[in-house]
């Protein structure tokens, strides 16, 4: 175990029978997912949902259809819900399609907030993605190519107060060699903020970017489950 992996705190604390009661997340979004048919919540939304809503950076590592946009959604739309204001969440995905099903999500579990989301990918119209950021959206899925796009030609949009920095599918992400675009990203987020890895794998590069947070997050990491 390397210096890094001890200072990650490691914890094993599903419980089989919880239900979405027993989190802390606030009354509307527990009516939500009763409404939606999320009775009780996977282990990775277990684990994660408390650390996020005390304010910790993450870095889980869950298999596919583990109920990992939830375990993000879910706290972002309650923190969001108590102080709305300018881009709240900025939530980034290596593909088109995992980024419209995020903003599913999102909007599913968002509907009583009015919420505004904006999914920002290639292969759709520049000038109507640079009005849509320049509205204010509470929330913005992106590819990074695509965001990294609207920062250089100027797109008069802010990140500069995110709340929270997501990166979904970040094995996928640092593969497809977005490090350029993903430079150019963080450079213009705020040192306050928290930053929430979801991953299938947790590699050292994953560590290394988690590293761009100054943090030390909780690790969740559904493998040890097995
Ligand atoms: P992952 O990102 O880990 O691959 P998703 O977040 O896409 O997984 O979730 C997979 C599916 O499981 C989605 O259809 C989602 O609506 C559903 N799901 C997630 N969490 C729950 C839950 N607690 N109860 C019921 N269905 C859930
Ligand atoms: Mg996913």
């Amino acid at each position: 175990m390397s210096d890094n992996d001890e200072e990650i705190q490691l914890r094993k604390d599903y419980v089989e029978s919880s239900s979405f009661d027993s989190l802390p997340l606030k009354k509307w979004l527990k009516d939500q997912c009763r409404l939606l048919g999320f009775d009780h919540p996977t282990p990775v939304q277990h684990a994660c949902i408390p650390n996020i809503l005390q304010g910790q950076d993450i870095l889980a590592c869950a298999k596919t259809g583990s109920g990992k946009t939830a375990a993000f959604a879910l706290p972002i739309l309650d923190v969001l819900s108590d102080d709305i204001y300018g881009i709240f969440a900025l939530v980034l995905t290596p593909t088109r399609e995992l980024a419209y099903q995020i903003a599913d999500q999102f909007r599913v579990f968002g509907k009583p907030l009015g919420l505004k989301d904006c999914v920002i990918t290639g292969g759709m119209d520049m000038m109507i993605q640079n009005s849509a950021l320049t509205e204010s959206p509470h929330i913005v899925i992106a590819t990074p190519g695509r965001l990294a796009d609207h920062i250089e030609s100027g797109t008069e949009f802010s990140l500069n107060k995110i709340k929270f920095l997501v990166l979904d599918e970040a094995d996928r992400l640092l593969e497809d060699n977005f490090g350029k675009q993903l430079q150019t990203i963080f450079s213009k987020l705020p040192k306050q903020r928290q930053t929430l890895l979801f991953s299938a794998t947790i590699t050292d590069t994953i560590k290394q970017v988690q590293s761009i947070s100054e943090r030390k997050p909780f690790l969740f990491d559904g493998n040890l489950l097995h």
